[in-house]
């Protein structure tokens, strides 16, 4: 599951370092055609230079790929490839422009906001709007279907500058990513002591302090954990719990109000109710000591011993194995009878997934290879993997009649090597309508999007989030440096709240530091940011 999830978009600014010696005299690109290129071949076939990166499993030439031989066939078009592993790709990428002699793409590139636009700025990738426009009739599509898409790709200054990632699995209150740190309860040890699933806060207590003190698991030690999490924004965090008292918590600590205020979770009063909260569980024992220290791989070890009563991740498949032991925890009702699901902003998509250099000549053929991509069949094997392959397992068969791409069972197989080995990536779209249409849905997704569709979301409250803003240059230097002290800061007040219980007495004193640390700018830019994204 790990690839589905790592879908969130970076905001975090580059380092500029390698980038700010660069110098590009070259122009912008102009769009024509060289005729020379053309010429090449007589058959017509155009020779493209693409950087690229892929996992060290897929084959080191991507055009030994199924997907890529049966494009260029398609296209006439040949890409000459330069292809790096995903270790090493990042500096062998920055290295490649800073040099200056650019490739015509780069494929897979990654960029993170901040450095798209200072690659724009510097001249060494070109807009891209007119060729969308003139030559992308599949990409113009998927963003009629999704107009959304459009605002979040493009940069304040009106340019779109990159070729995006789409990966819609449900969408809106329903998509995959709209619950990060699930829940999941040991339902063993409930039956074992006769006790029901939880419904509030109070009742999770006291199951706590069962699993605590009359031994589950019957070896007659106490060593079992009720409660386990890892400390910080992310999966692993017990922010689901924050939910029952109000607003709730999410790893931006950023939620959206009805009428479209931008809000900062880590300042409101169910904030400080959920903390106390966290801190009475402190208070009766029942947090692992280890919670505010502990690395993925301890955090592991103890779930594969099923030592957990309740502990948080993307999927439980990933630390107490796809078994029966646990099972999702429902939300609570708070004190107030409160109950509420968080959604958490992260959503499908990657903006800086292709760009096209300023010494491309033949860019009329790039956006028209650059558009098959788009194609919905296409993009879903780009994605995960094709079908057809004699030579090795294939992801998917094809229903020829209907058009449509069937997962096959894995045999055992991980879904992710398998992946790895057989797609492309790259910039595609699978929207959500394409299910049942285009493809099946992967079975590794199938089961976390049901628990969302029927436990979560009829509980998540808010109806908006914050989009995924595509921010200024400006904008990131200060998002970085404010959120570099302001998050530091809540998390590390957080975290002594937990032990100390002192919120009550400090919190005025704490609001007071918020601002001092430029909380009152954070929510500004942001506000405008929300603003800008949802005209
Ligand atoms: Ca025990």
């Amino acid at each position: 599951m790990k690839r589905i999830k790592k879908t969130r978009v970076s905001m975090k600014a580059a380092s500029a370092s390698v980038l700010a010696s660069l110098m590009f005299l070259t122009a912008c690109g102009g769009g024509g055609e060289s005729a020379a290129s053309k010429e090449q071949d007589p058959n017509g076939k155009v020779t493209v230079n693409f950087i690229t990166q892929s996992s060290a499993l897929a084959p080191a030439d991507p055009n030994e790929k199924l997907i890529n031989i049966r494009l260029e066939e398609k296209t006439n078009v040949h890409i000459n490839w330069k292809n790096f592993t995903n270790d090493v790709f990042v500096e062998k990428r920055n290295l490649a422009v800073a040099s200056g002699d650019l490739p015509d793409a780069i494929f897979n590139a990654d960029y993170s906001d901040y450095e798209l636009l200072k690659l724009a700025k510097d001249g060494a990738i070109i807009p891209l709007n007119d060729l969308i426009e003139n030559n992308m009739p599949n990409f113009k599509k998927v963003l009629e279907e999704a107009p959304e898409y459009k605002s979040m790709i493009t940069a304040p200054d009106g340019n779109i500058y990159a070729f995006p990632w789409i990966e819609e699995l449900g969408n809106g209150k329903e998509r995959i990513q709209a619950v990060d740190s699930m829940p999941w309860i040991n339902v063993e040890w409930l039956n074992k002591l006769g006790l029901e699933m939880p419904k509030t806060t109070e009742e999770l207590k006291e199951v706590l302090i069962a699993f605590k003190t009359k031994d589950p698991n019957g070896n007659g030690k106490a060593d079992e954990i009720p409660l386990s999490f890892i400390n910080k924004p992310g999966s692993e965090d017990l922010a689901f719990l924050f939910g029952s008292f109000g607003l709730g918590e999410n790893p931006d600590h950023a939620v959206v109000s009805d009428d479209g205020k931008v809000i900062f979770t880590a300042a409101q009063e169910d904030y400080k109710e959920a903390v106390s909260f966290i801190n009475e569980l402190y208070k009766e024992g029942l947090i692992d000591i280890e919670a505010y220290t502990q690395d993925w791989s301890t955090y592991l070890a103890k779930g594969k011993d099923q030592k957990y009563g309740l502990y948080f991740s993307w999927d439980k498949a990933n630390v107490t194995g796809a078994n029966d032991t646990y099972d999702v925890m429902p939300p609570l009702a708070g004190p107030d009878g409160e109950v509420n699901v968080t959604r958490t902003n992260a959503l499908g998509l990657s903006r800086g997934k292709m760009v096209v250099t300023s010494a491309n000549k033949n860019l009329e053929t790039t956006a028209k290879w650059v558009d098959q991509l788009y194609d919905p069949v296409q993009s879903v094997q780009n994605n995960w993997g094709t079908f057809g392959d004699d030579a090795q397992q294939n992801i998917f068969e094809f229903d020829e009649a209907k058009g449509m791409l069937k997962h096959l069972p894995l045999d055992g197989a991980a879904p992710v090597e398998l992946r790895e080995k057989t797609s492309i990536g790259g910039p595609l779209a699978i929207l959500d309508s394409y299910y049942g249409k285009y493809t099946t849905m992967p079975d590794d997704a199938k089961g976390r999007m049901d628990i969302i569709k029927n436990i979560m979301a009829p509980n998540m409250k808010a109806e908006n989030v914050m989009p995924s803003v595509f921010n200024s240059i400006e904008e990131l230097d200060r998002i970085t440096t404010i959120e570099t002290d302001l998050f530091a800061y809540v998390l590390r007040m957080r975290t002594e709240w937990y032990q100390n219980g002192k919120i009550e007495a400090q919190w005025d004193e704490y609001l007071k530091e918020l601002d001092r640390l430029g909380l009152q700018e954070w929510l500004q830019i942001k506000q405008t940011g929300y603003d800008r994204a949802t005209k």
